[in-house]
């Protein structure tokens, strides 16, 4: 029997058992948007499946599986909006790469989801079309900028999501919401077909309710397909499949080190800090070696994440003036004011605030000061982190200080919500893979998550880790109660 919950690894016996087709499956999440996403919000546009199960293999690590795609990653046809008013209209011409390996794997993009617009910002709010709103509570945000694809899965409407991270993007909104999110190595898996941020720090990654769901469709989507399409992209095996190190143990002698600075960081609330206490617990009676430690470079992170993103974000944003893509300002008469008008007209005031910022960071008279000590800042946080991982195996911290926040509360302080990446983003500069897991809720019933890191390209290590812990807790069977939505 099909309910909101089921995992893919559960639809997978169901399926093979013939107990469910692949219709019914589709039916079952059309049924449950339609029934639901009026109150949550989560998504943009349902895709046409005639187009998509003409496109998908039959067979295959995800083989009528259906999942929800973030509205910032190409799928030949869709509309892809970033949630801005500048692509309110774009249709894509091509899939991209994290798309096609969908399909190759059997996978089913169901529809798209909502996010901040350009994928710039923590709580889904900016996004320009649609107001997304926490499963749990619908008077907070999902936490963004992947909050509908996130919300989404939290919400049962499909078993898994892809959503994008630069600075915690996927991970922010999975501890707010109760489920898996994670952020791969920079360069496990492919950009092309994923609409450009800050290129040094973006990557695709997963949503979805339970480790091992996540890891599948990780494995599914990793990998490049034609280096010249992204050249940072790794090229991996065929077999590829990270669900096979799953067994509910850790490594023997897995040396943690918990980030103390993050752990007892100002600002972090008492809640939070006894789930951590106790998920903490959980991995010592694993077997694990507990170590705290001191990430010096984790201050600086949020600074530096702060200029380089914008800094990127203006020169990736520039391709959209009004000519080549989306919009273009009907009270435009020549080329300057196309570009104004347009872009005046499209973007919303946070990516105008963006666009202004790293237009200053990179101007001439001001690079020294901002632009290249950003650079030296990441240079160093890059040689603390392997250092530290000389030292131990995985890093734990937190990924927020508090719960999901109340929808509205950072409208005045934008700065407030730029806080939101202070845990988040260190690892995306230093290019590290993360996974956050959910660990309990808070003293408002709000779920929390904490946060593992990884050495480059330990993906392996990474999930099995948070395997055992979540097989060894009840959170990943906690849901929202469908009847208040
Ligand atoms: N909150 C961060 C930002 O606004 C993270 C965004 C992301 O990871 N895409 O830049």
């Amino acid at each position: 029997m099909l309910s909101p919950w089921t995992t893919i690894r559960e639809l997978r016996a169901l399926l093979d058992r013939k107990e469910v087709s692949q219709e019914e499956v589709i039916q079952f999440c059309y049924d449950h948007i339609a029934r639901y996403d009026g109150a949550v919000g989560a998504i943009i546009d349902l895709f046409d499946m005639k187009q998509v199960t003409a496109k998908k293999a039959t067979t295959g690590l995800i083989a009528d599986i259906p999942g929800i795609i973030k509205n910032n990653i190409s799928v030949q046809g869709e509309r892809m909006t970033c949630a801005s008013r500048i692509l309110e209209n774009y249709h894509a011409t091509y899939d991209a790469t994290v798309i096609q390996k969908i399909y190759a794997q059997g996978g089913i993009p169901l529809g798209s989801s909502n996010l901040d617009e350009f994928a710039m910002g923590s709580s889904c709010e900016y996004s320009a079309l649609k107001l997304t709103k926490n499963p749990w509570d619908l008077t907070r945000v999902p936490g963004g900028s992947s909050g509908g694809s996130i919300a989404a899965v939290a919400a049962g409407m499909a078993p898994w999501s892809l959503g994008s991270e630069t600075g915690g993007s996927i991970r922010l909104p999975a501890a707010w919401c109760g489920i898996v999110g994670s952020k791969p190595t920079y360069g496990l898996v492919s950009r092309f077909g994923l609409t450009a941020y800050g290129s040094s720090l973006d990557q695709v990654g997963v949503a979805a309710r339970t480790v091992y769901d996540n890891a599948l469709v990780l494995s599914a989507i990793a990998g490049r397909e034609n280096p010249v399409r992204d050249a940072t992209a790794r090229e991996l095996s065929a077999s590829y499949n990270l669900t096979d190190g799953l067994t509910g143990a850790i490594q023997k002698g897995l040396r943690i080190g918990v980030v103390d600075n993050a752990v007892n960081a100002v600002g972090m609330s008492d809640d939070v800090k006894a789930l951590l206490a106790q998920a903490l617990k959980v991995y010592e009676d694993l077997g694990a070696q507990i170590s705290w430690i001191k990430l010096s470079t984790m201050e600086l992170s949020a600074a530096t994440y702060f200029i380089i993103s914008r800094a990127e974000a203006t020169s990736n944003l520039a391709r959209f003036d009004g000519i080549r893509y989306g919009y273009r300002s009907p009270q435009a008469s020549d080329l300057n004011s196309t570009y104004t008008l347009s872009r005046t007209e499209g973007f919303g005031d946070d990516v105008k605030r963006r666009i202004m910022i790293g237009n200053y960071v990179l101007s001439h008279g001001h690079a020294d000061a901002f632009y290249r000590r950003a650079c030296a800042a990441r240079a160093q946080m890059r040689a603390e982190a392997e250092k530290i991982f000389a030292e131990v195996d995985l890093l734990f911290m937190p990924v927020a200080a508090q719960s999901a926040f109340i929808l509205g509360a950072c409208a005045d302080n934008p700065l407030q919500m730029d806080l939101c990446d202070y845990f988040t983003s260190w690892v995306n500069l230093v290019g590290n893979p993360a996974i956050a897991v959910p660990c309990g809720f808070t003293a408002n019933g709000m779920p929390m998550g904490f946060q593992i890191l990884a050495p480059h390209w330990q993906e392996r290590l990474l999930f099995q880790s948070a395997y055992a812990y979540e097989q060894a807790t009840p959170w990943h069977t906690k849901h929202p109660d469908l009847n208040r939505l």
